[in-house]
């Protein structure tokens, strides 16, 4: 078991998930270092982080709300950097051992791309960089020697259960969805959810982009296309199964009929904790199962009527090449537009459908192809919106 310090750049600090990393490193006992942290605009609550951690760097991306903050409490050893090339500058500083990549939507990919690069192990939170550029990203990965290390809790309950056989002694792998608050709802009720209804999730506390695509269950739909290229699963090979409780975060099934699950309390923490201190466990923060107390684990099918989305993921994963960066770019721009009020919540879906069938596909892009298709997709969603 490794006893040095490892030094974390927790990217997306402010964020859930980079919050959550925080009070795993805090309760790490010295072993886990937050070299260094990253906000987009939430400065105020950065300088907070940063005295407690005295981290050697923090970025901040967003310039101007950079400027109207006052930095002279910065610690003294810890440096500020502006804009987002800062965060490719930590991402692969030499010092840093593991990056935490936790910014949300495709503005992570740049970063992470850049950790990949310096062949850092990536403790991956942001799905969108998988879902946009999987091919390219595994591909890059492979090629220099570094490691993705899933955060996500299903991915990283399966990245665990697979340790219990050989790759091709998998039939499939199935991936829990909570189902969201609306699980219960009928087609026609779904016409009728507010922002608010959607931004209450049952099980899980989580950043507002992300509770809207597990309401719609877009979330199950990008990790089904995670699944694909973190695990080189087909299509056919990855299942979603509904279990409100969000104690099974995922299992993979072996061609014996065996069954391998990771069970813990819905809590961030500890997929965070697994990846950071991968290849070791050690005690940490996360909350415990209490087996004093009476459980019922409930499962169901998912209803392909009132989540059409699970069907879209399928699909992307099954057709690869340029149309996971379209679904992703669609459907940010298409939640954002629900946020703003100016889209109804039935119609997220059927707007990612239609930028998709829409779009000029190519089998094998290269990046800049996925973020030319990026912008275009949001477009196509504005245009969408007005209709
Ligand atoms: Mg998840």
């Amino acid at each position: 078991m490794s006893t040095r310090v490892k030094n974390v750049a927790v990217l997306g600090s402010t964020g859930s998930i980079g919050t959550n990393a925080l009070e795993v490193i805090a309760g790490s006992e010295g072993r886990l270092r937050a070299i260094a942290l990253s906000a987009h605009g939430k400065c105020t609550r950065l300088l907070g982080q940063a005295q407690r951690f005295k981290p050697r760097w923090v970025v901040v991306t967003d310039e101007k709300a950079a400027s109207k903050t006052d930095w002279s409490s910065l610690p003294p050893g810890t440096e500020l950097i502006l804009g987002r090339a800062g965060l490719v500058q930590v991402a692969a500083a030499q010092e840093v051992d593991v990056v935490l990549a936790g910014i949300v939507g495709s503005a992570g990919l740049e970063s992470t791309w850049a950790a990949l690069e310096a062949k850092k192990t990536v403790a991956l939170a942001n799905k969108e960089t998988l879902v946009m550029a999987g091919a390219l990203v595994t591909r890059l990965a492979a090629d220099r020697g570094a490691t993705i290390l899933p955060v996500d809790s299903e991915h990283c309950a399966i990245f665990q259960a697979l340790q219990a056989g050989r790759r091709e002694e998998v039939r499939r792998i199935v991936l829990t969805a909570s189902g969201g608050p609306f699980r219960e709802l009928s087609v026609e009720q779904l016409k009728q959810v507010t922002v608010d209804d959607a931004l209450l999730h049952p099980t899980w506390n989580m950043g507002p982009k992300i509770t809207i695509d597990s309401a719609t269950m877009m979330n199950k739909a990008l990790e089904i296309i995670e699944s694909h290229w973190l695990f080189g699963m087909e299509s056919e090979q990855i299942d979603v199964v509904v279990h409100p409780q969000s104690i099974i975060h995922s299992f993979v099934e072996f061609v014996d009929g065996s069954i391998i699950a990771q069970l813990s309390p819905p809590d961030m923490k500890l997929p965070i904790q697994y990846a950071l201190d991968y290849p070791d466990r050690r005690p940490g923060v996360s909350p415990r199962l209490d087996w004093n107390m009476r459980w019922q684990l409930d499962f169901g099918p998912p209803s392909p009527e009132r989540f059409p989305a699970i069907q879209l993921g399928h699909e992307c994963a099954k057709t690869g090449g340029t149309c996971g960066a379209v679904l992703n770019a669609a459907n940010e721009a298409a939640v954002e537009a629900f946020l703003e009020g100016e889209l109804h919540f039935t119609e997220i879906v059927p707007a990612c459908r239609s930028v998709l069938e829409a779009h000029n596909f190519d089998a094998n892009p290269t990046l800049e192809r996925l973020i030319e298709l990026d912008g275009w997709a949001r477009q196509e969603v504005t245009r969408w919106v007005c209709v």
